[in-house]
């Protein structure tokens, strides 16, 4: 396994989790700037690939057409395996999917993405609002966010206003990092080990900016900062994870 690849284009080191992350933050940087440089791209990235691939982060994503991570973080083909799904509900399959990633090609760092105005947590909002339950799959998904909601509940946070639901998206990220941790074994033993480290972030889609919420399992980091009790889910309290390095922003709501 290599163990410290050099990026062509940055030469940035990309097989740590704080490395990984500051790519992600340094092409986002570049894509709300405008000044994306829309990295290995080209035919002669296409060649290299063939033999294989060495993705450096894993993305769970919102499947909204608005929040395509390559492009958000301003990467290329070959750098980020990217699973998507409505509110980035976590199935089994989602599950194996990380844990490919994350065993079978040594992906250091796994991100869940949230975005501000999605539409997959204003179904649950309105499912609870109206007391109804929406029909066919997509129940599945508004189930999984309505844990979210009743877990943000326990916890004693406010809902906010009912047409309002971001403060909702950030817990549900929270949430689903938590559930990543709690159901697979593989991941969070790749994390006690510091192969991986497990960051929650939100996408903006006023200014494009991704902003952190949480992170956990980075052992390698030096962060002097704990997350604030709010902004930690119960298991990621539990795993009592180190920081990397960098600083989380803060999130909008208390
Ligand atoms: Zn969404």
């Amino acid at each position: 396994m290599e163990h410290v690849r050099k990026d062509a284009h940055d030469g940035q080191p990309s097989t740590t989790p704080s490395g990984a992350w500051q790519r992600l933050r340094a092409g986002n940087q570049r894509f709300v700037a405008g000044q994306a440089v829309h990295p290995r791209q080209d035919a002669g990235r296409l060649a290299t690939l063939v033999a294989g691939q060495h993705p450096w982060a894993v993305i769970l994503s919102c499947a909204d057409s608005r929040v395509p991570p390559e492009i958000v973080f301003d990467q290329g083909l070959g750098d980020l395996s990217v699973v998507r799904t409505a509110g980035h509900a976590a199935d089994g399959v989602v599950l194996g999917s990380i844990e490919f990633a994350v065993t079978g090609l040594a992906v250091p760092l796994v991100v869940v993405l949230g975005h501000a105005q999605c539409a997959a947590v204003a179904a649950a909002l309105q499912a609870r609002a109206t007391s109804t339950t929406p029909d066919g799959h997509l129940r599945e998904v508004v189930e999984q966010i309505r844990r979210s909601m009743m877990l943000a509940g326990l916890r004693g946070l406010h809902p906010g206003r009912q047409d309002d639901t971001d403060w909702l998206v950030d817990e549900h990220v929270r949430h689903t990092c938590a559930l990543l941790q709690e159901r697979s074994r593989v991941l969070a033993e790749a994390m006690r080990a510091g192969r991986t480290a497990l960051i929650a972030a939100r996408y903006d889609l006023t200014d494009g900016v991704v902003r952190t919420l949480t992170w956990a399992g980075d052992p390698a980091g030096s962060g002097p900062e704990q997350p604030r009790s709010p902004d930690t889910s119960p298991s990621l309290r539990t795993a009592a994870p180190p920081l990397p390095s960098g600083r989380p922003s803060r999130s909008r709501r208390p």
